[in-house]
């Protein structure tokens, strides 16, 4: 798949289309998609966005390469003046006081937000079930669920719906759903992309992302919305992928890494071992280097996550309680409007995560559960230090299982927890990490050394063409 945002590009520089009838185009297929992929349609702003670039090709003025592209928005993101629900009861009408830095950069290059997409709540799943918008569907199957937790994203994308989208990932919410729906799913080096104006679910692990049907996409978002941002201390200014990163294919004698207890394990599906081992052997015999490496084991590395990942969500969603935003449910004194606003408007999944987290903060538990998880996670970003002075990108499955049939996944949230093994790792390590759909039923994951994005696109363009 070639540039889908260089092809519009050209289409509208050339008058072969009006800006206002892609936009149309977009509005009238995502309208009438039956695949849940959609919270809120944004008809009037994108169409009179779409005027004004009209306008600009009308006067023979040049336009920007994203200038008059639609895309779409994970609806955790605040765009001022519409509605940012996280799929929730809660923030279900709660209009967006201001814009998120990522979003604010591409709406300055001229791209044209046309929806606001489902998503698991605040973040809150892997199959993109926990929403109070219908579960979403699958853009290959409509039996199976579309992953999560930004499976509308990778749905739309899949579908064409949107020339990009923007996910979020705190442990694998975009390069799970970008597997499962056979799209690229970037989540870039843990502060690239600032944070600010995404709703926080596990604020030392979430990160910006783009969705895309090609590398060269990919690449051009991530560039957009890359860089240092006062209102996120987290993040940093870095060098941009470049055009030559992407096409100098890999060197022969690369060193590619693999975790062998990802792959050795019987919690991995046997099609999808046997498709992985084959991809090593051919890497081998296209002349790079295959490194077999130790891990902490998916029952260690998943608990970490999910203690901390529970307890930073408990502490983030503290502040919706009925006072500032969002719905509230009366009561007869404080704390009554405070319980019943949060029963009634939180998911059964984001109830368990809030219980959950606050028995990990709580007093008598906190060093046991909470600085033991701090720790068991110091030593996972140690290990990944050491891992790559040895190899140059790691290799792995992004899920152990094929895509599950919808209705499944919600009715055991600790095997939900588990299909998180080979992601939520990396997100602890706030490595960058891309998946790419080949090889695997849900795709491959590439991971490299903090703020080497460079190799994950020289890896992705490669096996592309190897495999
Ligand atoms: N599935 C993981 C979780 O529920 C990751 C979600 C995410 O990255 N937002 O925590």
């Amino acid at each position: 798949m070639s540039s889908i945002i260089q092809e519009l590009h050209n289409k509208l520089v050339n008058k072969e289309i009006s800006c206002v009838s892609l936009v149309q185009e977009k509005l009238a297929a995502l309208t009438a998609n039956e695949l849940n992929s959609v919270n809120f349609i944004l008809n009037d702003y994108a169409l009179n966005l779409a005027k004004k670039v009209d306008a600009k090709i009308a006067k023979g003025e040049s336009i920007g390469i994203l200038e008059g592209i639609p895309f779409g928005i994970k609806d955790v993101y605040l765009l001022q003046g519409t509605y940012s629900s996280a799929s929730s009861d809660f923030l279900k009408k709660y209009k967006s006081p201001y814009t998120a830095t990522a979003i604010q950069k591409l709406l300055d290059a001229g791209a044209i937000p046309v929806v606001k997409e489902n998503c698991d709540s605040f973040g809150h799943g892997s199959s993109s079930e926990n929403t109070v918008f219908g579960p979403v569907k699958n853009a290959l199957d409509a039996n199976k669920v579309a992953g999560g937790s930004s499976g509308g994203s990778a749905v739309n994308v899949a579908k064409e719906y949107t020339a990009f989208s923007i996910g979020g990932d705190t442990g694998g919410s975009i390069r799970q759903p970008a597997g499962y729906n056979g799209v690229y799913g970037l989540k870039p080096t843990y502060g690239k992309i600032s944070r600010y104006g995404l709703m926080a679910y596990a604020s030392s692990t979430d990160c910006v992302g783009p969705f895309a049907k090609s590398l060269e996409d990919l690449q051009l978002v991530l560039n957009t919305m890359a860089g240092k941002d006062f209102r996120d201390q987290t993040s940093f200014d870095s060098e941009q992928v470049t055009n030559d990163h992407l096409t100098s294919g890999l060197t022969k004698g690369t060193k590619i890494g693999y975790y062998k207890n990802f792959i050795e394990t019987d919690a991995l599906n046997a099609e999808m071992k046997a498709a992985f081992k084959e991809t090593l052997a051919k890497l081998e015999a296209e002349g790079m280097e295959i490194v077999p490496l130790d891990f902490f084991d998916a029952d260690t590395v998943v608990a970490t996550y999910y203690a901390l990942a529970m307890a930073e969500t408990a502490s983030n969603l503290a502040r919706l309680d009925g006072t500032m935003y969002g719905n509230r449910a009366e009561g007869k004194d404080l704390k009554e409007i405070y319980s019943v606003t949060r029963s009634e408007n939180f998911t059964e999944e984001t109830k368990r995560r809030i219980v959950g987290g606050n028995q990990v903060l709580s007093q008598g538990h906190s060093e046991e559960i909470y600085n033991k998880a701090q720790a068991i996670r110091q030593n996972i970003s140690n290990k990944f230090d050491e891992d790559f002075n040895t190899v140059d990108v790691i290799l792995s499955p992004v899920t152990p299982n094929p895509v599950p049939e919808i209705g499944n996944v919600m009715k055991d949230p600790k095997t939900m927890y588990l299909s998180d093994a080979y992601t939520v790792g990396f997100s602890l390590g706030g490595l960058p990490t891309l998946t790419t759909p080949v090889a695997l039923e849900t795709g491959l994951q590439i991971t490299a050394a903090k703020r080497q994005e460079a190799i994950l696109f020289t890896t992705a363009n490669f096996l592309k063409q190897v495999l």
